[in-house]
């Protein structure tokens, strides 16, 4: 599967995408990360990021001359957009239809646009992103049909032949950690506990089997209950 292409993975220093950076790794000869800063209310998974690729090149020696540079781009003005708890001081809540407040309208389209024009000065054909539609979040931007009309429309709108990879998009939580597993054994499943973050509230206090955070907001409940079912089986 490796050739000589590169790939963009975009990083936030979650699971989701820490776990996408491991399957980028696998692949591809080339591979270097992305992160967006929009002035989020929790700065802890930017900072989780350095660690996550630190970790990675532990796990396997393989990987070490794959990962390339990582980059941040300020998109300040998406925060400007959003009212929402991740860029606020307010509650989690679900608004009109089902969307949790914490949705910013669009955001993964910006992501990916983005990320496609830092991937054509870069020489980069590979866009990878850990968007799910399997644990349905309610985020339209995270949609296989979505994902993949955006695909078309960058083609297009930059004359290139990108080629969007969502590792994700069918699996659930516990399968994401199966995954896990598969691409770095134990060692990976252990790093993505200790140093990833997905906690809406930003806790990294306490430290459960299933990794830090509060244990009670939405995230944390999808990522223990994810866990629990991982460990199950
Ligand atoms: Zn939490």
């Amino acid at each position: 599967m490796i050739g000589d292409e590169g790939a963009l993975v975009l990083f936030s220093g979650g699971q989701d995408s820490a776990t996408c950076l491991a399957w980028a790794l696998d692949r591809f000869a080339h591979v270097e990360t992305l992160g967006f800063d929009y002035g989020q209310r929790h700065v802890v998974e930017l900072a989780c990021r350095k660690a996550v690729r630190e970790g990675l090149a532990r796990i396997d020696a393989g990987w070490v001359p794959r990962l390339g540079p990582d980059h941040t781009l300020e998109l300040a003005a998406l925060g400007q957009l959003s009212e929402t708890a991740l860029t606020r001081d307010a509650a989690i809540s679900l608004g009109d239809g089902g969307l949790p407040n914490t949705f910013v309208p669009g955001r993964n389209l910006l992501f990916l646009t983005f990320a496609a024009a830092l991937a054509m000065r870069r020489d980069l054909r590979h866009l990878v992103g850990g968007m799910c539609e399997t644990d349905y979040s309610g985020y339209p931007d995270c949609r296989d049909d979505t994902i993949k009309a955006l695909q078309v429309t960058l083609n297009l709108g930059m004359d290139r032949r990108f080629v969007l990879h969502t590792p994700l998009m069918w699996r659930d939580k516990a399968q994401t950690w199966a995954l896990a597993e598969s691409l770095g054994g134990t060692g990976l499943v252990d790093l993505l506990v200790r140093e990833t973050h997905s906690c809406y509230l930003g806790v990294r206090e306490t430290l459960h089997s299933w990794g830090y955070g509060c244990g009670t907001c939405p995230a944390c409940e999808l990522r223990r209950r994810g866990w629990e079912a991982y460990r199950a089986s």
